[in-house]
């Protein structure tokens, strides 16, 4: 694969989020070849797994499909899912890059027909929805999934129930054998989109996450009201499944504290502001509280601010909890917040407490793999002093928004492509 390659004409992206689908189809609009590689079985990162955007409050998936057509029309574009980037070796306009591509089980024969699933007996904790819902399995990741295509656990390989997923598909695209497997690439740069995840917030022992059902982070909160969610879009408490009226938001989830991530995440103020209207659209009589340090809600995001503050059902409270608690009989969790304005300690119940947490960089936790690259102390990949040719791009190099995501990854391929010029 590599020989057959041009490397002065070919851009690699790792990861397929809305950082990498915006920087490969720019950079194949431009006429380069790029190889665009993603961990998990579909495109679009963090955002396929949202109700709505800030500030429209539209869908994501429109967004996505645009960009998805575009990587459809392109045959200058190879996708590579469920592969990850293990090596990078060589320098600026000519790099070899190793990938180690994992099982799928399925071929590109698959119609989408879902025989295979119907043969699948096993359920799996489905990824999709952090684990609130199951999938069989043999699964599409979601109904929106680019590639439209079938996964199927490896939990069942080696099993009669793999042999009768097999048997059950009538095109031959079902492949029980099929094996993890390496590849060499040639690329004269390699813009790395890898993303951000979500604040562990249950090293905030104080908050109880991961110990109280009904105390979610901001991501659980995106499936809690999604119609393809575990609930099918009516926000419901995780423990009981019953309708939620009264819910707090506490913001700086991690984010703006040393012991944690001693930066502000930038978005998740928005993201909160965004989620209080999922609930407000969905109940007359829903009341909404947000404990904050300050709403960092910057530039043209002010307007969405008002807007949402003004809803006489929104109540925002400057203050950081000191502590959360659920009552296991009832399920409602209390509040422990001192009110910096009145100086009043207050102590409230909700039906459910949404943790804005905030947005660590996937590079923190998994460094690029070459040698040389340069981090922040948080482990933001930095553009000074950077390895020329390998540019990180999106919430791997700040915390941000979609559209400033965009427009990073735009920035991005123009360096790729003064890379493969060298
Ligand atoms: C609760 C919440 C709500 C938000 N809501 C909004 C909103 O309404 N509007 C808005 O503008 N912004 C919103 N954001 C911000 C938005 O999520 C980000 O701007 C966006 O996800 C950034 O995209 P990305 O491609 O950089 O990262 P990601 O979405 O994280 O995509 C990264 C991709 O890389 C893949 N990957 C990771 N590691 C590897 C690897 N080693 N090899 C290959 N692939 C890899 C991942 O699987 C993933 O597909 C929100 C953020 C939060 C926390
Ligand atoms: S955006 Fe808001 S919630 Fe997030 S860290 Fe900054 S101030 Fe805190």
């Amino acid at each position: 694969m590599a020989d057959a390659q041009d490397s002065a004409r070919t851009i690699l992206v790792a990861g397929g989020g809305i950082a990498g689908l915006s920087a490969a189809v720019e950079a194949a609009e431009a006429g380069f070849q790029v190889i665009l590689v993603e961990r998990e079985p579909y495109l679009g990162g963090r955002v396929a797994r949202m109700n709505k955007y800030f500030p429209k409050l539209c869908p994501p998936q429109c967004g996505l499909e645009i960009n998805f057509r575009r990587i459809r029309n392109n045959p200058l574009i190879q996708v590579m899912t469920m592969a990850e980037v293990e090596k990078i070796e060589g320098e600026s306009g000519d790099f070899t890059v190793g990938i180690r591509v994992n099982p799928r089980y399925v071929n590109e024969k698959c119609t989408g027909c879902g025989k295979c699933s119907e043969a699948a007996q096993t359920s799996i904790p489905n990824f999709f929805d952090y684990g609130m819902s199951t999938v069989k399995a043999a699964y599409l990741p979601h109904e929106f999934a680019y590639p439209m295509r079938y996964v199927i656990a490896p939990q069942v390989i080696g099993t009669p129930e793999a042999q009768a997923i097999e048997a059950a598909c009538e095109y031959g695209a079902v492949e029980t054998d099929m094996a993890q497997k390496s590849v060499e690439v040639k690329a004269g740069a390699v813009i790395w989109a890898a993303g951000w995840t979500p604040y562990d917030i249950s090293a905030i022992a104080y908050y109880g996450a991961g110990k109280y059902r009904n105390v979610v982070s901001n991501v659980v909160m995106e499936r809690l009201a999604s119609v393809n969610g575990p609930f099918k879009g009516i926000i419901s408490r995780p423990s009981d499944g019953k309708a939620v009226k009264k819910i707090a938001f506490v913001q700086c989830a991690g984010s703006r504290d040393e012991n944690h991530l001693a930066y502000c995440s930038s978005v998740c103020c928005l993201a909160s502001l965004k989620q209080a209207t999922y609930l407000l659209d969905q109940q007359a009589d829903a009341e909404v509280s947000i404990f904050y340090i300050d709403i960092r809600a910057l530039g043209r995001q002010e307007a969405f601010f008002e807007k949402v503050r003004q809803d006489e059902r929104v109540r925002l409270v400057k203050g950081k909890p000191g502590e959360i608690t659920e009552d296991p009989a009832t399920g409602m969790v209390t509040v422990q917040v001192e009110d910096q304005q009145t100086g009043k300690t207050l102590r409230e119940q909700f039906d459910l407490v949404v943790l804005a947490a905030g947005m660590a960089p996937a590079t923190s936790q998994q460094k690029i793999p070459a040698s040389g690259v340069v981090y922040d102390d948080f482990g933001f990949v930095v553009s000074k002093g950077q390895i020329p040719g390998i540019i990180g791009v999106g919430c791997d190099r700040r915390p941000a928004d979609v559209s400033s995501t965009v427009q990073d990854a735009t920035a991005a391929v123009l360096k790729a492509i003064q890379a493969c010029r060298r």
